[in-house]
């Protein structure tokens, strides 16, 4: 047993939940690959998001099983599994499977497996919160580069009436914000030029009479990084913060603030707790404590009931705000969630207003690029092949350049040249 291959859908939180369980694995002498075939342990981090992601797990699984090794061990684990009802009907229909796992106990995998090694009897094991049996800390094993994911807080309080995460997260936790802050420096202090805080709702924080705000202050430093967050809520985020982000040094000119829809109507069928004007005005406070700050949000079509006008708010909205990045998605049914037992659009419908908006999004998407040429922009280098430079601005707009004697971590001037599209070339000044 000495190699293991973990494959994940979904989220950021669930890229670095799975350098959690790698961190498990590589503590045990094993080492990654990438090829289920030569693995030792298979593990499936899933999503249960969307349907798509759930089917896409299915019809995996039916490949994994003849690719795999056949002494090999198959762990599933994640959201998708968290669902008992799910978990269940996944070991009948894959028995092929070794090991089934929700949310909760995925840092005590390595028990698992050993249980699985000793005895040979398969397992399906769900909590219904972390409370079910004793946890235990894990390091992760970090695999994005110049890049450290740092959780804040797990689970979400919301219930988004389209949402299942609350159901298979819990409700919100918020870590000790002491350890948040060591965590940071240790990171720095490894040479890490960017940490993402990861929340479901990371406004939401809260750590006796500290709050998300508190935290960032703390986290503010004289060594050069960039400090970013997700996900923001509409109705916490505060103006505040729109202030802190004016002098701060290491706030990244970035925010991802989901919308969803532009139509109040369909806000408050999905309980969002927040009107479009509302929305404006936060928008307009950040672009006033910060005019080149980057915005980006997920937007929702074919929410049940939606009509055309509704859709149309929604163009509105994204005309208005001039996203320089959109998370463009259909409507998923989620069973369990009361979106579910809304009446229904039919897919001809949806899939006209996502090609709709996706177009309109292109659109100012090139156009926000085209701005950019002759600007010049502090780069963050993330990738590099050969002389060919991949890295992000401040504000998170992706740009490529050549340079021999740039490398990766290093921040870099460089002059906008040329846009296609919305990519974006330049040459270090
Ligand atoms: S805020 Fe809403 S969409 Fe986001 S995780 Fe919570 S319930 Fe889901």
């Amino acid at each position: 047993m000495d190699k293991y291959c973990i494959q994940t859908y979904g989220c950021q939180m669930n890229v670095h939940e799975s350098e959690k369980i790698a961190g498990v694995l590589q503590s045990r002498g094993m080492t990654e690959c990438d090829d289920v075939a030569r693995a030792d342990i298979i593990v499936l981090n899933t999503c249960c998001v969307r349907e798509t992601a759930e089917t896409k797990v299915y019809g995996h699984l039916g490949r994994i099983k003849s690719l795999k090794k056949r002494d090999a061990v198959l762990i599933v684990c994640g959201c998708m599994t968290q669902r008992p009802d799910v978990a269940q009907s996944l070991a009948k229909r894959c028995p092929f499977v070794d090991i089934v796992l929700g949310t909760f106990n995925q840092s005590l995998i390595g028990d698992y497996i050993d249980r699985f090694i000793h005895t040979g009897v398969k397992t399906v094991d769900v909590w219904r919160s972390e409370k079910d049996g004793e946890l235990r800390d894990t390091a992760p094993a970090r695999t994005s580069g110049i890049n450290a994911w740092v959780n804040i807080m797990y689970g979400c309080n919301n219930f988004c009436t389209y949402c299942i995460v609350p159901y298979v997260r819990g409700r919100e936790r918020c870590r000790p914000i002491d350890d948040i802050v060591a965590d940071v420096d240790g990171l720095l202090a490894q040479g890490y030029k960017q940490i993402t805080l990861l929340g479901q709702n990371v406004n939401s924080y809260a750590w006796h009479d500290k709050k998300f705000i508190d935290l960032l202050k703390l986290l503010e430093s004289d060594k050069k990084y960039r400090l970013k967050f997700m996900t923001s809520h509409p109705k916490d985020i505060s103006f505040e913060l729109a202030d802190l982000y004016a002098c701060s040094k290491n706030l990244a000119h970035t925010l991802h603030l989901p919308v969803q829809s532009g139509s109040d109507r369909i806000l408050q069928a999905m309980n969002r707790h927040y009107t479009r004007d509302e929305y404006f005005k936060k928008i307009d406070a950040f672009r006033a404590a910060v005019p080149d700050i980057g915005l980006s949000s997920d937007v929702m079509v074919g929410f049940p009931t939606e009509t055309e006008s509704d859709f149309l708010q929604t163009l509105d909205l994204v005309d208005r705000v001039r996203y320089n990045n959109l998370f463009m998605f259909i409507y998923s049914r989620r069973s369990g969630t009361p979106a579910d037992e809304m009446p229904q659009l039919d897919y001809k419908t949806k899939q006209g207003r996502i090609d709709r908006l996706i177009k309109r999004q292109f659109e100012i998407s090139k156009s926000i690029a085209s701005e950019c040429v002759g600007k010049t922009y502090e780069v963050l280098i993330a990738e590099k092949t050969g002389d060919k430079c991949y890295g992000k601005a401040q504000n998170d707009t992706a740009v490529t350049f050549d340079s021999v004697t740039a490398a990766v971590g290093d921040f870099v001037n460089v002059k906008i040249t040329s846009a296609v599209n919305a990519n974006l070339k330049g040459e270090a000044v």
